[in-house]
C-alpha cells in the first residue's frame, strides 16, 4: 500500500489556471466548436436554426444557454434516419480511423461514433489527466481488465499508457483466474477496472487461495463505468482486498473517453477536466441551470470531439458541482462531490420516498458479510410497492443472516425515511456477477 501518492499535473498550465482565465479559454473553444457544428453538421445546423440560434451570438459563456440541448434519443433517431452515423459528422469518414459504439444489450440499436485521428491523439490524452494526476508514472506496470471490444472502456486508457511510457498489459478474452495469474506474474502496479470486477477479481483470487492484499505489487486502482467508485464503502472494500488506492474515473461512448477524474489528494469526488469540457448542472424537468451544491443532471459540451461534435449533450447522469477549491490538490477545475451519483432515471419512487441504487449500494457495502446482492422492486396486490434487497454472504458468515437482516433493514429504513425494506436471502452462486456496467436492480413494477 501507498501510503502517499505523488502530486503531480498532466497539464499543469491549465489545471492550475486562474477561473477568470480558465473561462476566457472556454469561451474561445466553444466557440470554434459552435462554428465547426454549424458550418459542417448539416444535424446541428438544422437544430440550431429550428432554435433561432447563431453562432455569432455567443458573446459570453453564459450565452451558452441560448444553444439547445441534444439528447441520446435524437441522437439515435438521426442515426435511424441517415444510416450509418447520421448526418452529424464534420467531415468525410474516410478520414475516421477507429469505430466505438455502445454495448448495444438489450436489442436496442447500438449509438455509433467515428473518430478521426486527432480526436484518438485527444482521447488518450484526456485520460492522461486522470493517469498522471493519481501518480501512475513511466515505471508503472498497467493491468487492464476488460474485454477491448466496440465498448469503448478502457481503450483510451490503454493509449494514455503508452504515452506514458508505462508498460501496458491488455486482456481481453481473458478469465478472471488467468488474468489474477498474470497480475502476480508480471508484477503488475496498477489495475484498471470496474468497481465491481476490481471486488470480482478479488474473490476469485481469495477462491484460488490468493490474497491480492499480500501477494500483488498493485498499489494503484482506477475505477470507471460505475459510481462505486466514489460510494466510499464500495472504495474502502477494494482499498482493502487490494491493500491500494482506488481512485474514480467516468466517460462515456459518446465522447469516447473519460471526462472526470480523481486527483492523489482523494478529495471523494472528481474533477472535471474543464480546459476540454463545458459541464453544466442543469434541473432535469425544467432545463434550467442549477449552481454549487444542488443536485441535478449533467449536461456535457466537449472541445475535443471533432468528427462528431457534443454540444449541450444532456447525459442523464445525476451530479452535485462544488468549487475546485474544496479539493487540496490546487487545480482550478470545479468537482462533482461524490463523483457521478447515478442516473436521473435511475431515482425510484418507493410509497413516497426517493430510492437511488448507488445510496442502497453504499448501504449494503457496508456489511462486510455480504459478497453480491440485488434489489427488486415489485407492486403487491397492484397498489403496494415494494422493495427487497437480496443478499449472497461470503462462506464464513452463512449463519449470520438472521441477525444481519435485521440490522440491514434497520439500516436501509434510517437512510430512506423511514422506508421498510424487505432482506432476502439469495442463494451462493445466483446473482448475477458483473464485468462491465452492473445492474443491479430489477423493477418487476410494471411487467
Ligand atoms: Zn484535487
Amino acid at each position: 500500500m501507498i501510503t502517499e501518492l505523488p502530486l503531480g499535473y498532466w497539464n499543469p498550465k491549465n489545471e492550475l489556471m486562474p477561473r477568470e482565465e480558465l473561462e476566457a479559454l472556454q469561451l474561445k473553444k466553444l466557440r470554434r466548436v459552435v462554428e465547426r457544428a454549424y458550418h459542417k453538421s448539416p444535424f446541428h445546423r438544422t437544430k440550431f436554426d429550428e432554435a433561432g440560434f447563431k453562432p455569432e451570438q455567443l458573446r459570453s459563456l453564459a450565452d451558452i444557454e441560448r444553444i439547445p440541448f441534444t439528447t441520446k434519443e435524437e441522437w439515435l433517431q438521426e442515426q435511424q434516419r441517415h444510416p450509418l452515423f447520421g448526418d452529424m459528422l464534420t467531415t468525410s469518414p474516410d478520414l475516421a480511423i477507429r469505430y466505438h459504439s455502445t454495448s448495444g444489450t438489450s436489442g436496442r440499436t447500438p449509438l455509433r461514433v467515428l473518430d478521426s485521428i486527432r480526436d484518438w491523439q485527444w482521447i488518450s490524452d484526456m485520460w492522461g489527466y486522470a493517469f498522471y494526476g493519481f501518480g501512475i508514472r513511466s515505471t508503472d506496470i498497467v493491468y487492464l481488465s476488460f474485454a477491448y471490444g466496440a465498448f469503448i472502456g478502457f481503450w483510451g486508457a490503454h493509449y494514455c499508457c503508452e504515452k506514458l511510457g508505462a508498460l501496458t498489459v491488455a486482456s481481453g478474452g481473458m478469465s478472471s483466474e488467468g488474468r489474477i495469474k498474470q497480475i502476480l506474474e508480471l508484477g503488475a502496479t496498477t489495475i484498471c477496472a470496474t468497481p465491481t470486477y476490481a471486488l470480482r477479481l478479488a474473490q476469485v483470487a481469495s477462491e484460488m487461495g490468493i490474497d491480492l492484499a499480500k501477494d500483488s505489487k498493485v498499489d494503484k486502482i482506477i475505477l470507471s463505468g460505475e459510481p462505486g467508485g466514489s460510494v466510499p464503502s464500495t472504495k474502502r472494500l477494494i482499498e482493502t482486498a487490494w491493500s491500494a488506492k482506488a481512485a474514480d474515473t467516468a466517460g462515456m461512448t459518446e465522447i469516447g473517453t473519460l471526462v472526470v477524474f480523481e486527483c492523489s489528494k482523494q478529495p471523494g469526488g472528481t474533477h472535471i477536466i474543464e480546459d476540454h469540457l463545458i459541464d453544466e448542472v442543469i434541473d432535469p424537468k425544467t432545463g434550467g441551470k442549477l449552481g454549487y451544491g444542488e443536485r441535478g443532471e449533467r449536461v456535457v459540451t466537449s472541445f475535443g470531439r471533432g468528427f462528431i461534435p457534443l454540444i449541450r449533450y444532456r447525459t442523464g447522469d445525476l451530479v452535485e458541482k462544488v468549487p475546485g477549491t474544496s479539493c487540496t490538490c490546487g487545480r482550478t477545475f470545479d468537482l462533482y462531490k461524490g463523483g457521478i451519483l447515478g442516473r436521473v432515471d435511475d431515482m425510484k419512487l418507493i410509497r413516497g420516498t426517493n430510492v437511488f441504487p448507488s445510496a442502497v449500494e453504499a448501504i449494503v457495502r457496508e456489511f462486510e458479510a455480504v459478497d453480491e446482492f440485488q434489489i427488486a422492486l415489485t407492486r403487491e396486490e397492484g397498489i403496494r410497492d415494494e422493495i427487497t434487497v437480496a443478499v449472497e454472504l461470503k462462506p464464513s458468515f452463512d449463519d449470520q443472516f438472521p441477525m444481519l437482516s435485521v440490522e440491514l433493514g434497520k439500516a436501509l429504513a434510517e437512510g430512506h425515511e423511514g422506508l421498510r425494506f424487505n432482506v432476502r436471502l439469495a442463494e451462493r452462486g445466483s446473482l448475477p456477477r458483473f464485468e462491465l456496467k452492473a445492474r443491479r436492480l430489477i423493477d418487476k413494477r410494471e411487467v
